[in-house]
């Protein structure tokens, strides 16, 4: 199984983490909330992630990232930031509007190296978490997760059309909070993946 080079479009899900939605006072979705992200907003571990502070408050948002391949089976995994405008989310979402200028902004994808699923790897055991200047800000189980990631998957390829290669950020636990210039941000996935990034 092994890691795709080729990713055509980044599927976030909304709201996948009762504490999330939670501390956000939204409801908990009965079906999953999906947006988008361009393959050309992600950054990459080690780069510098240079963020739109001029669209207001942005917040990190800690997310388990997984991989599809040709038979949309999943294939790889690792450690996302989903960066969201939540200034200009709120704004938008009180005016029933899309939340794509919130979702979709250059470096808005924090994304560590993807790693190929080995077999002794179950992913409902796998432990995300988030430090910002080496304070913990989020930490959340896979096994947390209102729709598992195979859900997801069932639910994407019914409606959307998913492509080798696609990521899925399966959703963010709770703890969610802004970052400013400066700040150096450490998301793993436990005893697995390690990323970390400057925001500038
Ligand atoms: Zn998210």
């Amino acid at each position: 199984m092994p890691v795709l080079n080729q990713i055509s479009t980044i599927w976030g899900i909304g709201r996948n983490y009762r504490d999330h939605a939670n501390e956000l006072g939204n409801p908990v979705p009965a079906a999953p909330i999906v947006f988008i992200k361009p393959a050309a907003s992600i950054c990459w571990s080690g780069q510098t992630l240079n963020l739109p502070f001029e669209l207001g408050v942005i917040h990190h948002e800690v997310e388990l990232a997984i991989q599809i391949d040709q038979e949309l089976k999943i294939c790889a995994a690792t450690v996302a930031l989903d960066l969201t405008a939540r200034d200009l989310q709120h704004q938008l979402k009180t005016q029933g509007l899309p939340w794509t200028a919130a979702k979709a902004f250059k470096n808005s994808c924090g994304l560590g190296p993807l790693r190929p699923l080995k077999d002794k790897v179950q992913l409902q055991d796998l432990e995300i978490s988030l430090a910002v200047n080496g304070q913990v800000k989020q930490q959340g189980k896979a096994s947390d997760m209102i729709f598992d990631p195979d859900t997801l998957i069932d639910y994407l390829r019914h409606f959307f059309p998913l492509s080798p290669g696609d990521l899925i950020l399966t959703g963010t636990p709770a703890g969610v909070g802004p970052l400013k210039s400066g700040d150096t941000v450490s998301a793993e996935i436990k005893n697995w993946v390690k990323a970390q990034w400057t925001v500038k």
